[in-house]
């Protein structure tokens, strides 16, 4: 079965896609069979693998909301599988509401393709609501990028409280697997005020590798590759690589 992890953080732009397509690419180029459910209606993680976000179909709002068979909707690439989004999934968290066990739909998906991975990453959306909290259902554990900024410990305690309700009712199992501080710059000494502050926060739980800000990672996704084939070479490549054998060596 595989290992389901949710990379999610309700504030934007914190690197969560940049993380779930890298990282993906990454474990994929270890030999891992890894899937990459791409969970954000802005669908970066689809087109950041290569896929077309406007004619992915059926994709994961297709899978929710019309019956499709979720293997049905899986995409092969060069860089690992992707079940596509689309701009649709937007509305997804009304339509929602007026189905049955709503807040498991994407669990009951994800489940029926986890034997064939050895890992699945959900790529959240920047919110809090149904969306989130079905990734948070169908999950085992939590991935949670932290941007080296100011203000980046703000918000996560909002998230803290979102997890400790769905570990109360929904999946008691849920766990963190790790915080990742992305976009440090070493010259700055912002950047290392907020590592030591983050792993003052969450003690033994950040990864020991941290994610550099770096142009080529947000280079990448226009040409709609990770950056394991954009730039194999730049520090954002070397970066993922060593978190894909941080998480590796976990299992
Ligand atoms: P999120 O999914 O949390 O909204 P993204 O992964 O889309 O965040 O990242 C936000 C922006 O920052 C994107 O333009 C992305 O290319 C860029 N970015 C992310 N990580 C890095 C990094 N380590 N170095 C430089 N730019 C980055
Ligand atoms: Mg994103």
């Amino acid at each position: 079965m595989a290992k389901i992890i949710a990379v999610v953080n309700q504030k934007g732009g914190v690197g969560k896609t940049t993380t779930a397509v890298n990282l993906s690419a990454a474990l994929h180029d270890l030999g891992k069979r890894v899937l990459l459910c791409d969970f954000d209606p802005q669908a970066n993680s689809t087109s950041g693998m290569g896929v077309d976000k406007n004619t992915a179909s059926p994709n994961i709002y297709d899978v929710l909301i019309n019956g499709a068979e979720p293997a049905k909707a899986v995409v092969r690439t060069r860089y690992g599988d992707v079940l596509p989004s689309n701009k649709a999934l937007a509305g997804a968290g009304i339509e929602m509401i007026a189905i049955d066990n709503r807040e498991r739909l994407l669990k009951t998906a994800l489940d029926a393709l986890s034997g064939d991975y050895d890992y699945i990453f959900i790529d959240c959306p920047p919110s809090l609501e149904l969306l989130t909290v079905n990734a948070l259902c169908a999950a085992g554990s939590l991935l949670v990028p932290v941007q080296c900024e100011y203000y980046a410990l703000e918000g996560l305690s909002d998230l803290l409280a979102t997890v400790r309700l769905v570990k109360r009712g929904l999946n008691p199992a849920l766990s963190l697997e790790g915080v990742l501080l992305t976009m440090f710059d070493s010259r700055t000494n912002l950047s290392l005020q907020v590592a030591e502050e983050v792993k003052r926060h969450f003690p033994g739980q950040v990864y020991a590798t941290v994610i550099p800000r770096n142009v080529r990672l947000s280079e990448a996704p226009s040409h709609g590759r990770p950056i394991s084939a954009y730039d194999p070479y730049s520090r954002g490549a070397e970066a993922y690589r060593l978190l894909a054998d941080e998480i590796a060596s976990k299992r």
